[in-house]
């Protein structure tokens, strides 16, 4: 049988990433492949650094995107600061902490862990504590966006807590970057990764990365070689580093990196401030249309993140059910809970592009269609007003 090309229908991605992606930057795609060597690339790569080093905000030299997905960028900070060993005290409050763990652990070093219950920000006094019984901690890692719950951690105490004990701090900002505040130099960030396609509404296969000089130290003088090729930041420095000769490492993503540049050209253009606020604003307008509909949050107030809104499934509800009409019928695609969440919560992504009135009236009105069809027991038809009122007062 002949196969043939592959045309997807188009979706709206309101889950947990990938989000909704610009045709801005799906044309700065198709643009002609270059040589990764090439002096006419060699020009953008440097500006993408730039780019990052204005989102991120920070000054720090080793900026770059890890040619693979977020998930690279967490591997590159632990296998490049984590040797046999080292303690490394990890705050879990989700999925992505485990993650953590199993890192530090396959780094050979150990884990001690910060729990804290799901759906709950870290808590900087069981940091403090555990820091207190541990005085050998080489660095504190923690999630910024807990995107398996949607719980927004304190990164800015966190750091300040970690430096008195003279720990490193080793901060995933993958969902956080782009969407909501998060400063590297001001809040004294070692080691940070992130994503391209969840705030930054770039397609996925990027990890932006960030290290400051005193990680830069510990990479130079570890004691022996780091255990991937791959990523180990003293050869990945050699072709990203200022002023190098570019030696060959490996063959850059190039129509990739082009995407990457278009996303951060469009967020320099908004403004890193506007966008933070226009998520913030969003979440406020489709938090207002879930509370109308009598459908609850599972982070408490305070500690929610705008760009990815965890709500409880209504009693009686079959999950799966759900998310398939609404991807059937609305082309509407939101996100599952994870692990000990999972059937019991949605998580809705308001993430980049995502963020925009469309998607919180069409994800309010669909979902609220699925639902009374379901006869579940919401309050009918008082989601989109109260969501409206709220977009009107933000001048949205
Ligand atoms: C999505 C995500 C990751 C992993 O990113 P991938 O691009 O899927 O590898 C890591 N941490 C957090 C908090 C995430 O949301």
């Amino acid at each position: 049988m002949t196969i043939n090309s592959f045309n997807p229908t188009p979706r709206i991605l309101m889950g947990p990433g990938p989000s909704d992606v610009h045709p801005r930057i799906l044309q700065a795609m198709a643009r002609p492949t270059i040589g990764h060597l090439d002096p006419q690339f060699i020009i953008m790569m440097d500006e993408i650094k730039q780019l990052l080093q204005e989102t991120f905000i920070t000054q720090n030299q080793l900026t770059i995107p890890v040619s693979a997905p977020g998930s690279s960028g967490m591997e590159t900070c632990f296998v490049n600061l984590v040797e046999p060993g080292d303690k490394i005290i990890v705050c879990q409050n989700g999925v992505f902490g485990g993650r953590m763990k199993e890192n530090v652990e396959r780094c050979g070093g150990t884990a001690i862990m910060v729990e804290d219950e799901w759906g709950q920000a870290v808590d900087p006094q069981k940091l403090e504590d555990a820091l207190k019984a541990n005085p050998d901690a080489k660095a504190v890692a923690f999630v910024q966006a807990e995107t398996s719950t949607g719980a927004l951690s304190d990164a800015e105490t966190l750091c300040r807590i970690a430096h008195e004990y003279d720990c490193l701090t080793i901060v995933d900002a993958v969902t956080s970057l782009g969407g909501s505040p998060l400063k590297v130099d001001e809040w004294g960030i070692d080691a940070v990764y992130s994503g391209t396609q969840k705030c930054l509404s770039c397609t996925p296969g990027l990890s932006p990365v960030s290290f400051s000089e005193r990680a830069q130290e510990s990479i130079k003088n570890v004691k022996q070689r780091v255990q991937s090729w791959f990523l180990d930041m003293n050869l990945v420095m050699g072709y990203w580093g200022a002023g190098t000769k570019r030696a060959y490492h490996h063959t850059a993503p190039v129509n990739a990196l082009y995407a990457l540049h278009e996303s951060l050209v469009m967020l320099q253009e908004e403004g890193l401030e506007n966008s933070w606020k226009r998520h913030s604003d969003y979440h406020q307008a489709l938090k207002a249309g879930f509370e109308a509909m009598g459908i609850s949050f599972v982070v408490p107030a305070g500690s929610r993140l705008p760009q990815l809104n965890a709500v409880n499934i209504p009693e009686g509800i079959d999950d799966a059910t759900v998310r398939s009409a609404l991807l059937n019928r609305y082309n509407l695609e939101i996100g599952a809970g994870l692990g000990a969440l999972a059937g019991k919560v949605w998580r809705i992504g308001l993430m980049g592009n995502s963020a925009s009135a469309s998607n919180v009236l069409l994800c309010l009105g669909a979902l609220e269609a699925v639902l009374s069809e379901l006869n579940a027991p919401i309050q009918q038809g008082v989601a989109i007003s109260a969501a409206q009122k709220v977009m009107i007062a933000k001048g949205r």
